[in-house]
C-alpha cells in the first residue's frame, strides 16, 4: 500500500495537511503536518470531511494488532470527496462523495476472495491498520475499499455506519432471523443503538438487555418493544418467558454477559457476536445440543454491504446519535469514545 508515514515530517513547505498520528504503541496523538501524498494507481485521494472513532481504534493506539507500523494515522470510519485519481481508476469520479470503512480493500488472489468471499479475505486490507486512515485532511484509499454515500445522509451520519452500522446491520440479515421473531439486542452503546434501530426496521420483536434503568426510555425511542435491565432480573429467564429469542446480538464487549444470556436462545437460537473482546466464552456443549443452538460471529462486511446499509438508513431513518470534535482534539474525542460514555459515536471533522 503507498502511504507517506514513513515520510511524516512535522513542517513541510508545500501544500500541508493536518494529521492525527499515533507515533507509536501506546504514546498519545500528535498532530503534525505532512505533504499531502498524491494517489498511485488503483488509488484515490479523500479531502477528508469527517471520520468516526471506533473502538477498534485501540489496536493502532495500543500496538495490539500485529504488523502495524508507525507513526500511523488511525481511522476506519471515513466520509469524503474524491479529490484526485490515480492511474487506471474507473467508474469513480472527481467530486464524488464517498466513504471507506474497515473493509479497505482485499488482494482478490487469496482462496476466499477467489470464491469471491471478499469479506474473509486473508490478506484484508484495514484503514488506519495496514495503511493510514481517516484522521487527516486527506488519505489515499484503494479503489475496491470506496464505498458511495447516498444523497440523504450527512457526512456525519454516514461515518458511524460504516463500521458500526454496517456490523449491526450485515450481522442481523444473515442472522436468519424473520420478521415478527423476538430478537434480543445486547448493550445498548456505540453498535447496540444502532443494532436496536436496524432490528425494529426489519420488523422483530426487539428486546434490548441493558444495565441498569437509565437506558429503558431510549432503548423505546430506538425501536425496542421491551426492555430487559440484567442488573434486576436474569436477562436470559426474561427473554424465555418472552418465548426465547431466535437471535441475539450480542454488542457489548462482555463474554461474561454474553455467557449470561445464551439461555435465553429458544429452539434453533443463534447468538451472534460482534462486541470483540479476547475473553472466552462459557457455554456448555449441553447448552448448545439442548435445541440445537448457534454461536456464530460477523465481522463488518464490504463495500457492497456498507452500500447497502447506507441506503437502508436513509430509506428508513436509521441514524446514528454522535458527539463531534475538530481532528485536532483526536485526543481527547479518542479518550471520551474509551471512557464509554459518549452518546453514543464520535465523529472527527476536518
Ligand atoms: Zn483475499
Ligand atoms: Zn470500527
Amino acid at each position: 500500500m503507498s502511504t507517506t508515514s514513513a515520510a511524516a515530517t512535522r513542517k513541510v513547505a508545500a501544500a500541508p495537511m493536518t494529521v492525527a498520528q499515533v507515533p507509536k504503541p501506546g504514546a498519545d496523538f500528535e498532530i503534525v503536518e505532512r505533504e499531502i501524498p498524491e494517489p498511485s494507481a488503483g488509488h484515490v485521494r479523500i479531502k477528508v470531511k469527517v471520520c468516526g472513532v471506533c473502538h477498534s481504534d485501540v489496536f493502532t493506539k495500543e500496538g495490539t494488532w500485529p504488523g502495524v507500523q508507525y507513526p500511523r494515522v488511525p481511522g476506519h470510519e471515513v466520509v469524503g470527496i474524491i479529490d484526485k485519481l490515480g492511474d487506471s481508476v474507473s467508474g469513480w469520479k472527481n467530486g464524488q462523495r464517498v466513504g471507506v470503512g474497515w473493509h479497505g480493500g482485499q488482494d482478490n488472489t487469496c482462496p476466499s476472495c477467489r470464491r469471491g468471499d471478499f469479506r474473509n479475505c486473508q490478506n484484508l486490507k484495514i484503514p488506519g491498520i495496514n495503511y493510514d486512515g481517516g484522521y487527516q485532511q486527506y488519505m489515499i484509499a484503494p479503489v475496491e475499499a470506496l464505498v458511495a454515500i447516498p444523497e440523504g445522509l450527512t457526512d456525519a451520519e454516514a461515518a458511524p455506519l460504516l463500521c458500526a452500522g454496517i456490523t449491526t446491520y450485515d450481522a442481523l440479515r444473515h442472522s436468519g432471523a424473520m420478521p415478527g421473531d423476538l430478537v434480543a439486542v445486547l448493550g445498548i452503546g456505540g453498535l447496540g443503538h444502532l443494532g436496536i434501530q436496524f432490528a425494529n426496521k426489519f420488523g422483530y420483536k426487539v428486546a434490548a438487555v441493558g444495565r441498569g434503568s437509565e437506558s429503558a426510555g431510549l432503548a423505546r425511542k430506538l425501536g425496542a418493544s421491551v426492555y430487559i435491565d440484567n442488573k434486576l432480573r436474569n436477562p436470559a429467564e426474561a427473554l424465555r418467558k418472552l418465548g426465547g429469542a431466535q437471535v441475539i446480538l450480542a454488542t457489548a464487549p462482555s463474554s461474561k454477559a454474553m455467557s449470561e444470556l445464551f439461555d435465553g436462545l429458544g429452539p434453533n437460537g443463534k447468538l451472534m457476536v460482534i462486541g470483540a473482546n479476547s475473553d472466552p466464552l462459557e457455554v456448555t456443549p449441553l447448552q448448545l445440543i439442548g435445541g440445537s443452538r448457534t454461536i456464530q460471529g460477523w465481522a463488518a462486511g464490504t463495500p457492497m454491504d456498507s452500500e447497502d446499509t447506507l441506503r437502508f438508513a436513509e430509506l428508513t431513518g436509521v441514524r446514528p446519535m454522535i458527539e463531534t470534535y475538530p481532528l485536532e482534539k483526536a485526543g481527547e474525542a479518542y479518550a471520551r469514545m474509551m471512557s464509554g460514555k459518549a452518546e453514543f459515536r464520535v465523529v472527527l471533522t476536518m
